[in-house]
């Protein structure tokens, strides 16, 4: 199943042997991550098994929401909108930001309560969204049909291209002396006196100081490979792309059982969160008990399957080892088959919701494999039993929009400068130092 199609970045010519840092991972984490350390002047080496952002930093929506957003991530999204906002002209690149405004519609009175608290909350950290009404909701999208009890409304929230951001980012990033190796999987993350000192990768070894995992729904693997276990599942997500059309929603809009942006190329984003899949997996199984909390407040949203996957990552999902070809080389890129029920049901949605889009056609459709934590927020954190190791991982389906906060935050934490923004909550010790798992579900 072919992807989006991504822009493409061409790769440094020379293999490096030594540098400080090496970034695993292409998606928007890590390309986000190793601009920041090239900004400061850190000899950076960024390592990508297949193509920058051709796995879940390209298939996502592209929206950058504050927005109903956990209120322990409010500080770190605040941080990575002033970002994006100066993002083109710090890089000379577009990545297809714009202040769009979003727009979440509540179809039912608990929804509505809910919208409402987060809003009041929300204002503490000056974020000033807005409730709207659902006439203020019909009359900015005529023809829409449904019962809704109104919207919450975030005028200041955009959206980014998936398929250029993190290209046009990267680009940037080589300007400033990254050397980036695309096609280059890392086997496994060496240590010497229990210190991080090489990564083994399948175009030979490079030495470094400090390595930084962000290896999307790859992670837990390179954790396990580290014998570190990270409580990290995956989510199978579905994305529609239509024709062009002369209709703009204006905002991104999610009316709950479907949302919809408009494209850079005319066409539209269009999907919904509720129809996510979740495979049962060895890993669901063993991680069951911390995702109890999670399943709860998601169970409405998210179907549980099992099938082939159970199979496939029992007896093929292995961490990497030094001397055998792993399966992040045979795997170049997870692209997961889209059910043809869920995408049919999504452009059902679409033209139910506004009649006037019938005539629209669906061009394609892609799946993305969301990777999850028990928490529902990131892992952005050093691992303090193995001093060089970082860690950036486990956006749970919402690290696009947050994506450069995240990386500066990593960068700083490498670095050892101070922390743009509190660290806490993000530290990867949450899941064995007692903490309660909190799973808060606002939208
Ligand atoms: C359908 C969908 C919709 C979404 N919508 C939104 C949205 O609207 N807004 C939002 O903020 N977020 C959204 N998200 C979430 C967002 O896309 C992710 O949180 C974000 O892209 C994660 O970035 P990442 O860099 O951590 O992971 P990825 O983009 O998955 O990148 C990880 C990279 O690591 C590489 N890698 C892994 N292992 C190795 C190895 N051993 N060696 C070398 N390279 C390796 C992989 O090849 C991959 O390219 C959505 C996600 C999906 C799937």
């Amino acid at each position: 199943m072919m992807g989006p199609n991504v822009e493409l970045v061409s790769s440094s010519a020379d293999f490096p042997r030594e540098t400080e840092v090496v970034v695993i991972g292409g998606g928007i984490i890590g390309v986000a991550t190793a601009l920041s350390l090239v900004s400061r002047g850190v000899p950076t080496v960024l390592l990508e098994k297949g193509r920058v952002a051709a796995e879940q930093s390209s298939r996502n929506w592209g929206w950058c929401r504050r927005t109903g957003r956990d209120l322990r991530e409010l500080p770190l999204i605040n941080l990575s909108m002033q970002l994006w906002e100066g993002m083109n002209a710090r890089l000379g690149q577009d990545t297809g930001f714009g202040i769009t405004g979003i727009a979440y519609a509540a179809r039912t009175e608990p929804q509505w309560q809910r919208y409402r608290q987060w809003c009041e909350e929300a204002r503490q950290q000056d974020i000033h969204s807005e409730l709207l009404e659902p006439g203020q909701l019909q009359s900015r999208f005529p023809g829409l049909q449904g019962a809704f009890q109104g919207a919450l409304y975030t005028a200041l929230d955009g959206r980014a291209e998936p398929q250029k951001a993190a290209p046009a980012m990267v680009k940037a990033a080589l300007a400033l002396g990254l050397n980036l190796q695309q096609h280059c999987a890392v086997r496994s993350i060496e240590r010497t006196a229990g210190r991080v000192s090489e990564v083994v990768t399948e175009r030979g070894t490079i030495r470094c100081q400090s390595v930084v995992v962000a290896g999307g729904a790859w992670s837990r693997l390179l954790m396990q490979g580290c014998g570190l276990a990270l409580p990290q599942l995956k989510v199978l997500s579905t994305v529609l792309r239509t024709g062009p059309t002369d209709y703009d929603p204006g905002m991104c809009v999610s009316f709950g059982k479907v949302a919809l942006r408009k494209r850079w190329d005319g066409g539209l984003t269009v999907a919904t969160s509720a129809t996510s899949i979740s495979d049962i997996t060895p890993d669901s199984l063993r991680f069951a008990r911390q995702y109890l909390p999670a399943w709860r407040v998601e169970r409405q949203n998210v179907r549980l399957r099992f099938g082939s996957r159970f199979w496939e990552e029992l007896t093929r999902w292995q961490p990497g080892t030094p001397d055998k070809i792993s399966l992040y080389e045979r795997i170049r890129v997870l692209a997961p088959q889209p059910e043809a029920a869920v995408v049919q049901a999504i452009a059902a949605n679409l033209v139910q919701t506004l009649p006037g889009l019938t005539a629209v056609p669906v061009e394609q459709s892609w799946g993305g494999f969301i990777d999850t934590m028990p928490d529902a927020i990131p892992v952005i954190s050093a691992i303090d039993p193995q001093p060089g190791l970082f860690l950036a991982t486990g956006f749970s389906g919402h690290g696009f929009g947050i994506g450069p906060g995240a990386g500066q935050l990593m960068a700083d934490l490498v670095t050892g400068s101070t922390p743009s923004v509190d660290p806490h909550a993000f530290r990867f010790s949450r899941f064995t130092d007692g903490e309660k798992v909190r799973a808060q579900h606002w939208l």
